[in-house]
């Protein structure tokens, strides 16, 4: 294993970001190993059967482009136009997310997906995964990686040039990065956590709701959201807090479960067949948001997606930011061979460097974005005047074309940095805050004042 391994690019992890990756590296020629803690998904299906669906959106497609896999994950993939409201009265009320008939996003199975992704890996003779063996630790005297067997116990040390952690929010190279380095990173768990049930599909396998949009039942304290599966389904995921007086803590018998549901979620409560089963046997999930420094230990080992920095899921970016990273990895090592760095000769240190400073202002604006996108969820989209505003929001963007845009289309549709569209949707939400006193209708809107607001609050900020 030892001489084996010694030219390698070991990755830890062979979930999204580390399959990505494989592809991206493997595509450059360099040799690849990467070690996943799990059995090979294709082979054993953990999920069992279940269907987890993630949306996909402009960035995340661009590395997918790059590789080659657009396409086929596209064929597996349903748009979502906007979002379907569900009040509390019952009212449907559909808000597109973007202004271009292309301006959608997508529900893809995050199993489909890891599968398509780890199959274009392997098609490289130059790399391999080895599944069922997990990383315990990272020498950095050495570069040695700690791994152990998950069947045997056999533990493992193995030296390669160096170490990329894929391996997700609790990661186990960030921790030895952390323990090495004097790190400083934070955990912050959300004080919500989250369950998985299914509406399966329709009659004639139809689905039950519209097929084309991310539905959402805001309840300002929680909310349940249901994004499509291919099969007719829908996969709805139910945010509640943790604890306290209204908490998963307290929803804890079948009966109280069937209650809530039908009292608050009535037109939904009766789409969800296995509710109570599915309630108490699937795991409530956590959310984190993990931010900190450094991402990386000279040339030696370095951070990419969730490891880095995962966020909580309300923006849908996690999985597109972790794939974005890989977009931009490659763009530096493309940078380095174009000055005749052949995969011998990368400078890892100096792109490890370069990677660093040039996305931890991102990831920790897309953290914050998402969180912020949770309270405009769960809260804000079925108050009338957060609807007046998403209207005025879109007469901006017809007048002021390419100039004003709004934070989802920024987030979403676009591959600007995330540290400016956040810069550039402050500034946003407090132009239309101001034309937005006073008024009632959208058709009120002062163009004259908004002209004046924009030029001199918007023109400068990149
Ligand atoms: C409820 C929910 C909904 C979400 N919805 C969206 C969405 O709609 N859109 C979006 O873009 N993002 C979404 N995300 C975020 C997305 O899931 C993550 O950002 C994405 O999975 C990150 O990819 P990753 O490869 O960095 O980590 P992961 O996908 O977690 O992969 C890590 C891999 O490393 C392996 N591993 C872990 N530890 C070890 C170890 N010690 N040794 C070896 N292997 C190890 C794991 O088995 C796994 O295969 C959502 C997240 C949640 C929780």
């Amino acid at each position: 294993m030892e001489t084996e391994l010694k030219n390698k690019v070991a990755l830890v992890g062979a979930g999204l970001a580390g399959s990505l990756l494989g592809v991206y590296l493997a595509r450059k020629n360099f040799p690849v190993e990467i070690f996943e803690r799990r059995p090979d998904m294709r082979i054993n299906d953990a999920a069992g059967g279940r269907s987890i669906n993630l949306a996909l959106s402009v960035r995340g497609i661009h590395a997918l482009e790059e590789v080659g896999v657009a396409d086929k994950i596209m064929r597996i993939a349903i748009s979502m136009r906007g979002r379907m409201i569900h009040t509390a009265d019952g009212e449907l009320i559909f808000q597109r997310y973007g202004k271009e008939e292309s301006e959608v996003i997508y529900a893809t199975s995050r199993a489909e997906l890891n599968k398509t992704l780890m199959t274009a890996a392997e098609k490289f003779k130059n790399l391999h995964i080895t599944f069922d063996t997990r990383c315990v630790g990272m020498d950095f005297d050495t570069t040695a990686l700690k791994l152990v067997r998950e069947e045997t116990g056999e533990e493992l040390s193995v030296e390669p040039r160096t170490v990329i952690g894929t391996d997700g929010s609790a990661s186990a190279v960030r921790s030895a990065i952390a323990d090495f380095a004097n790190g400083s990173y934070t955990s912050d768990y959300l004080e919500y956590g989250y369950k998985e049930l299914t509406i399966p599909p329709g009659p004639n396998g139809r689905h039950a709701m519209e097929r084309n949009a991310l539905h959402i039942w805001p309840r300002t304290t929680y909310m349940l959201i249901a994004l499509p599966n291919l099969d007719g389904s829908f996969t709805c995921t139910f945010f509640y807090p943790n604890k306290g007086e209204e908490s998963f803590e307290t929803l804890n018998t079948e009966e109280k479960v069937k209650t809530f549901f039908a009292e608050h979620f009535p037109d939904v409560a009766a789409l969800i067949p296995e509710l109570t089963r599915e309630f108490f046997c699937n795991p409530t999930g956590s959310m984190v948001t993990v931010k900190g420094a450094p991402w990386r230990v000279e040339g030696k080992a370095l951070l990419v997606g969730d490891a880095a920095h995962a966020i909580v899921p309300f923006f849908g970016q996690g999985m597109n930011c972790a794939f974005e990273d890989c977009t931009i990895l490659n763009k530096l090592l493309d940078r380095q061979m174009s000055y005749g760095r052949t995969t011998e000769r990368i400078d890892w240190n100096e792109l490890f460097t370069d990677f660093e400073k040039q996305r931890k202002k991102d990831t920790d604006a897309i953290a914050d974005l998402a969180i912020e996108n949770f309270v405009e969820m769960r809260d804000f989209v079925a108050q009338p005047k957060f609807q007046l505003k998403k209207k005025v929001e879109r007469l901006l963007e017809d007048n002021y074309p390419g100039l004003f845009v709004p934070k989802y289309t920024m987030v979403t549709f676009r591959r600007m940095p995330y540290s400016v569209a956040r810069a550039r949707s402050i500034v946003q939400e407090g132009i239309i805050e101001q034309l937005c006193q006073n008024l009632t209708k959208p058709e009120q809107l002062d163009l004259r004042k908004a002209d004046v607001l924009i030029s001199r609050q918007l023109d400068y900020i990149e």
